[in-house]
This record gives C-alpha cells, structure tokens and sequence, in this order.
C-alpha cells in the first residue's frame, strides 16, 4: 500500500520482497486462514475490492489480489529479493542495503529505508525446558500450514489468541486431536457480534448511506487513541452483555476470558499489544462441545519425550507441539538487518505506551515508532493490519515525498522510545 501511494506521489521506490510472488505471504500462511475483518475494512488504497467479494476473504484470494494490485498499479516490485544487511551513512544522509536477488547479490543506495516487513517481528519461540528430549515435531504457527499429515494425531497447541485459535480448528478439521494449552486470558469476541456492534461505519448499510471507506477511514481517526479506552469500554459493555450466554458456557470449559485488565476489549489490545485476542468465527463453539480441548492458567513444566507436564502433575500426551505464541516487535529485524544498536535507539514498535499489561509507559499518544520519524535517521516502519496499512500508509507516503522534494520537515519533539 505504501508503493502504490508513492507511486501516485511521484516518489521512486523498490519494493523488496523475498517471496517469490507478490501475495506468498498470504499464501504461505495455514490452509484454513481467511480475514476475520469483513471487506468493508480491507480495501487497499485506489482499487477497492469488487461488489461481489466475499465478506471474509480466504487468504489465497487476499495473496491473488495483491499479485494483481503490483502488476495494475504499476509498482517496481522485485521478486526473489531478500534484503540480507543494511548500513546507514549519516554524512551522505544514504543507506547501503545488500540484496540476494534471486540468488545474485546486488547493492542499493537509497535515502529513505522502510521496514515493511509484516505487522510483527520475527517468530517468538518459547525455550520449552525438556524439548531436547521430546520425540515429536515442535513447530511455530509461522511454519505452520496444513493439517492433513497430523490426521489422527495428538497435537498441543501453546496459545490460545487468534492463530492458536485458527490452528487448533484447522488440526481438528484434518482430523488431529487438539488440546489448546492457555496461559493467560483471552479477549473473544464473536464475530457476528462484532459486525452487528463495532463495523457500523465499515459495513454493506454504510456503504449504501454514502460512508464509503475513506469517509470511515476520517471518521475511525478523528478520535484520538486517548479517547478511545471509554468508547471500547462501553461497547464491551454491550458484548458482553449480548453474549453472556456464550460466554458462560465458554468459561464452564475452564477457558481463560477478559476484556484487558480495564475492560476496553479487543480493540485497545490491539492497539497496546497486537495480541492477546481471538475473534471467534467457530473456534470457540469447538471448545465449549469439546472438539477442541483446552489445559488452562497451568504453566508448563517440562516436556516429556512422549508429551507435556505441568506444574500441576498432569501430563497430556502430544505427537508435535505447535507454538502459537506471536511474534516478536518489528525492531527486531532492525537488529537483524541492522545493528543491535540501531534496533535498540529506534526501540519497539507498536503500543501506545498505555501503561497497560505489556505496554508500557511513557505515553506516546500514536503507535509507537510506527509511520513516522524514528530514532534512527531516514528509517521508518509501515505495517499493522490493512485497515491500518491503508490509512497511515497515506502519511508515511506525504512524509516521505516531502523529504524527497525538500521540503523542509520540523519533527514536533524527538521521537519517544
Ligand atoms: C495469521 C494471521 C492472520 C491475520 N489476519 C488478519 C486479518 O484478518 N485482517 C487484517 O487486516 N490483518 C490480518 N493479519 C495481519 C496481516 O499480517 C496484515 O494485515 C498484512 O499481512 C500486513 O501486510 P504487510 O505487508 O505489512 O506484512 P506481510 O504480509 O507479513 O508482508 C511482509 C513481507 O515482507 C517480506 N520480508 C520480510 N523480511 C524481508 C527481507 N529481509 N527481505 C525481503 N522481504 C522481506 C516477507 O516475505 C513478507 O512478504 C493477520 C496476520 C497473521 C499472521
């Protein structure tokens, strides 16, 4: 979204990639993924997705458009290219970035270098005490595809948010028998719950009133993160009262359930962390029948070469371990790319600096180092979910033209780590 915005800019731009088509990352992702936000919050930038799109787009679909969107859009999209190092050359204000381009290296120079690399960092592995003597196959949820070879398998999926969720269904569909092993609560909210209650201005009715999706892209962002906590709190308070039976019977399961520690919801999570959510399109009924199992708010002593232990003395038993347990922040590709100096001076990105459970202070009133000036000179981050993508990559892109044309650009006060 950001090539395509620079591109109407004016504003040269090479798009690395090291997939080997535009979209793979969609598609490489596990068979049963489709977008738990509906159509009307997705569009990309210029070409809105057609009438007839489904309102939950599969991910093989997602990738397909995406293809198309490089090729229509006109973008100077390089296939095959890993960016493998970067240096930046604070006297000639230039960076020096190495790529293996379909196996050849090359060198580019460019002013500006944008991290666009997903909306989180690289994997985040648990150091399992015990997994040098497990017999199975340990796995994270990024490497994770397909069920079909766990057919008839027992399965401990660590992680009970969004992809702990979408993995566990889609072992169960191919015939695993899963056991979801949670460790802190989960916000859930259902997804039909969140169309009727929370997509109000991205919706099919809002779209027929006139709010097309840059309208509700204005009207999302004219109320500041700091504004935000009370609104979410009072739509959860609709929810949950809405859902109560649901979340009752969830419960019963033994399954760990919030709102966050201030009952704002799924949103402010997101925004705080990105993680720690689930929006339910089946997952949760699974568990609440007892398809799916789910161990609970018991840490894990040690695995044994046939299965888990916990601190409690139970013992399940596991042929693979698929850890769902997210992703670490985006400055930790710096570190890879960069330096662990320049990943440490830019900071993590992501979070408002909310004060809440894994987001701390100070407060930054925007997401943290995302879409604007860092530490680092001439480096910037794009990322987050399409919604998001869509709308911010509209300022990066005008921060960006405006460095590119000269035009001077005062930052209001050094950037907050
Ligand atoms: C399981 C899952 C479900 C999700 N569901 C939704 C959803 O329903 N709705 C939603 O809006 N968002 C969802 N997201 C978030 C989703 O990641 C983003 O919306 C979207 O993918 C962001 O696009 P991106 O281009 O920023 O990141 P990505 O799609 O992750 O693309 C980053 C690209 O960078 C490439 N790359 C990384 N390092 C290098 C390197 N060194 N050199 C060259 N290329 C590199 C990768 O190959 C990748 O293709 C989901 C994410 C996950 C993991």
């Amino acid at each position: 979204m950001l090539g395509a915005r620079l591109k109407q800019l004016g504003v040269p731009a090479i798009i690395l990639e090291k997939n080997d088509k535009p979209g793979d990352s969609w598609r490489n992702r596990y068979r049963s993924l489709v977008l738990h936000d509906p159509v009307w919050y997705d569009h990309l930038p210029y070409i809105p997705f057609p009438a007839h799109w489904p309102v939950f787009t599969p991910k093989d679909q997602m990738g397909d458009w995406l293809e198309m969107y490089v090729k229509v859009m006109g973008l100077t999209y390089w296939t095959g290219s890993e960016a493998t190092s970067a240096t930046f050359d604070g006297a000639e204000k230039r960076w020096t970035v190495n790529v293996l381009r379909n196996g050849v290296e090359s060198t580019l120079h460019p002013a500006q270098l944008v991290f666009a690399t997903g909306a989180y960092g690289p994997p985040k592995w648990l150091d399992l005490p015990g997994a040098e003597r497990f017999n199975g196959e340990i796995l994270h949820s990024s490497q994770y595809s397909d069920g079909a070879r766990f057919k008839t398998k027992k399965v401990a999926v660590i992680g009970a948010a969004s992809s702990g969720h979408d993995v566990s269904v889609d072992l169960w569909e191919a015939g695993a028998e899963v056991t979801m092993i949670q460790r802190n609560p989960t916000t859930v909210v259902r997804s039909d719950t969140l169309m009727d209650l929370a997509f109000d201005i991205y919706s099919e009715q809002a779209t027929a009133d006139g709010i097309d999706v840059d309208k509700a892209d204005l009207i999302a962002a004219a109320t500041p993160f700091a504004l935000q906590p009370a609104a979410q709190r009072a739509l959860y308070e609709r929810i949950r009262a809405r859902d109560a039976d649901f979340y009752q019977r969830l419960q019963a399961t033994g399954f760990l359930l919030d709102f966050g520690d201030d009952d704002t919801g799924l949103m402010m999570k997101a925004y705080r962390t990105g993680s720690g959510y689930y929006v339910d399109v089946g997952a949760s009924e699974l568990i609440i029948n007892g398809d799916i199992k789910v161990k609970a708010g018991v840490a894990i002593d040690t695995l044994t070469p046939t299965g888990i232990r916990f601190a409690d003395g139970t013992e399940i038993a596991a042929d693979a371990v698929i850890q769902s347990t997210g992703f670490q922040s985006m400055h930790e590709v710096v570190a890879q790319l960069v330096d662990r100096q320049t990943a440490d001076a830019v900071g993590p990105c992501w979070g408002l600096g909310s004060g809440h459970r894994n987001d701390p202070l100070p407060w930054h009133g925007e997401l943290r180092n995302m879409y604007k000036p860092t530490a680092q000179e001439n480096l910037w981050f794009q990322g987050g979910n399409l919604a998001l993508s869509r709308f911010f990559s509209k300022f990066l892109a005008l921060q960006l033209k405006a460095r590119y044309e000269g035009i001077p650009t005062p930052v209001y006060r050094p950037p907050l780590t």
